[in-house]
């Protein structure tokens, strides 16, 4: 397949704000994929080459891509710079260089899907000496074969920026309209199509024999519909890797997907409980009462000998974690498994644990890890137990899965410990609970239903959250100021968004709650992380790509023109990087609204 069939629907994608219109536009693509380039075609879709827990990365800054424009086009440095900062993309400022200065010469060789999707692999595979020039030109050489509209998503591609507009759930949607049958009047009008009256019915069928079907009523239509998407997104949580999802799914195999050890699975998520009440009525009772920790979700993979450590947001810290993986096979005594954990910081001196900021910085540490491993020692907190020696777990209870992990994990303190856990009806014990749990330091309590499977990725009321009610919003900066004075090399006033089918929408500005340094919520640390992020920079005006959360502190939710979410916060304040979420988990619009709605109250 010719990159330009590629890049012809990149175009398409990133020209219609419409979901429904992106997912035909995607499906008919893969219709047309043949077998052996789905896995890849579906990665640059993606804007990647590989899934997302992967720890190889494309990673080329926006720098080397200035080089590797002038090394491929001939435009000098300064020439690019400038139409970077009128353009604010570096693959429009591409397009446009090719497009003048190629009128008069033909294009030397097709790149193909192939061509592309292996140099840029072979980017993340380079290190040690040289390896900046090395990665210039194998950019360099797609770019000189390419025509001005694929050169401008290698570009992005390159920097790991593709606009297209494509989620999660886009790539959900598209995969199930491509391999299950259409249904008439939600994704086909097609004139000939199977008639079918009942859940019971359809589950008989071969489906594979038809292109659409039509539902007796518009109910079973949005019933069979829901159905076929929760079967693409079920296969998703398992894998969270929608080329494996998209070949199963093409060959009939769904059901024989399987989580693998080694690759991390959707966490299950909890939802907010209203009251202990309330969570009682919800989960059933007696239900599982158990200390709620500020540390970080981390989900623990052992296959033999080899230990691998993920985040929520599927990040692989087995490097900035190792010290615990000497306890994880000394103290779980099984071959494979997965276990479901908090790990949270401990002061050896005082015995207490540390709130989450304090081992946030053990995450994104790179170098000197075990410096500050010896500083900030961290205690594991299992919680439950998804897959065991050969055995899927996720379908047992929550009662049946626990007893395992007890039986498993040997404790030992300030090493590996069960979360505290306490069984009962009584919503007095549940308050006394709450309380100790509190007066420990630990933010609050989960609620889980002794009788709830473990579901990968979902809210689905399995599991309750009750804590104090706090003020905060997470959302992501999506925009910057540089400061003044001896804050001139630093970003501040920060632009923060929260998101809306996709979308981020502003809801105000913060420059408050900073520190002046040696700390994570420094102007010089944001700093750091937020340079490669920038889109496009007017004045001391910066956009910069949706990437870090803060959570943030506020009086008051306004209604607001000034601001494209039609709100604003009064006196925000920030409280803390979240780097344990991903842009996935900020506010939504809808959100924002019901605590606006709230406030009133
Ligand atoms: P939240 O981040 O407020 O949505 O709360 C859910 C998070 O609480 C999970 O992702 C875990 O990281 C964390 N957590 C702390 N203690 C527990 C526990 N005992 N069971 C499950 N999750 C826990």
């Amino acid at each position: 397949m010719d990159y330009s069939v590629l890049a012809q629907v990149y175009s398409k994608l990133e020209s219609t704000p419409k979901r429904l219109e992106k997912t035909e536009i995607i499906s008919k693509l893969l219709k047309k994929t043949p077998n052996d380039l789905l896995e890849k075609v579906i990665y640059l879709l993606q804007g990647t080459v590989f899934p997302k827990w992967d720890e190889r990365k494309i990673g080329m800054s926006s720098q080397s891509i200035l080089k590797t424009i002038n090394s491929s086009t001939g435009a000098t440095i300064h020439a690019i710079e400038k139409e970077w900062a009128t353009k604010g993309d570096l693959g429009t400022v591409v397009e446009s260089i090719i497009k003048n200065k190629k009128q008069t010469t033909l294009f030397s060789k097709k790149l193909t899907v192939t061509k592309v999707f292996e140099n840029l692999m072979k980017l993340s595979e380079l290190e040690g000496k040289g390896t900046v020039s090395k990665k210039i030109q194998l950019v360099t050489e797609l770019i000189t074969s390419a025509t001005p509209l694929e050169a401008k998503y290698i570009a992005r591609t390159v920097i790991e920026d593709l606009r297209i507009g494509v989620q999660d759930g886009v790539l959900r949607d598209a995969v199930t309209w491509t391999y299950f049958p259409r249904i008439k009047g939600i994704n086909s009008n097609q004139e000939k199509a199977k008639l079918v009256s009942s859940m019971a019915e359809l589950k008989k069928l071969n489906l594979s024999n038809y292109e659409a079907l039509e539902a007796s009523s518009e109910e079973l239509a949005r019933e069979i519909y829901n159905y076929f998407i929760s079967q693409i997104e079920e296969s998703y949580n398992l894998t969270n890797d929608f080329s494996e999802v998209a070949l199963a799914a093409k060959h009939n195999k769904l059901h024989t997907l399987k989580m693998h050890v080694g690759k991390p699975v959707n966490p299950m998520l909890a939802i907010k409980a209203e009251s202990i009440e309330q969570a009682l009525e919800a989960v059933g009772s007696p239900l599982q009462a158990e200390h709620k920790l500020d540390g970080f979700r981390l989900q623990i993979h052992k296959k033999g000998k080899e230990v691998k450590l993920f985040t929520r947001r599927l990040e692989n810290v087995t490097k900035q974690f190792q010290e615990i993986i000497p306890i994880i096979t000394s103290h779980v005594n099984a071959d494979d498994f997965i276990l479901d954990s908090e790990l949270v910081g401990v002061d050896s001196k005082t015995d207490m644990y540390l709130s989450f900021q304090n081992i946030s910085q053990r995450i994104k540490r790179k170098h000197h890890i075990e410096k500050t491993a010896e500083h900030i020692k961290v205690e594991i907190n299992a919680f439950d137990i998804i897959y065991k020696d050969g055995k899927v777990l996720i379908d047992l209870t929550q009662e049946e899965r626990r007893k395992i992990l007890e039986k498993i994990v040997k404790e030992e303190k300030h090493k590996i410990v069960l979360t505290k856990k306490l069984i009962t009806s009584d919503p007095k014990e549940i308050e006394e609970f709450y309380k100790k749990s509190l007066a420990k330091g630990n933010e609050g309590i989960m609620l889980k239903s002794l009788q709830s499977k473990y579901v990968p990725g979902r809210r689905v009321g399995g599991w309750l959250k009750h804590k104090p009610v706090k003020e905060t919003l997470d959302l992501v900066i999506t925009g910057a100021e540089w400061g003044e004075g001896k804050r001139a090399k630093f970003l501040s006033s920060f632009t923060l968004s929260c998101i809306d089918n996709g979308k981020f929408l502003e809801v105000g500005k913060v420059g408050t709650g900073f520190k002046e340094k040696d700390d994570e919520l420094s102007f010089a640390e944001l700093t750091k992380i937020l340079r490669p992020k920038i889109i496009s920079e007017k004045g001391k005006e910066v956009k910069l790509k949706p990437y870090l959360v803060l959570e943030i502190n506020y009086e008051e939710l306004q209604k607001s023109p000034t601001y494209n979410s039609g709100f604003a916060l009064r006196f925000p304040r920030a409280i803390r990087v979240r780097l344990d979420k991903s842009i996935k988990n900020i506010e939504t619009l809808k959100r924002i609204k019901y605590y606006h709605s709230q406030q009133k109250k």
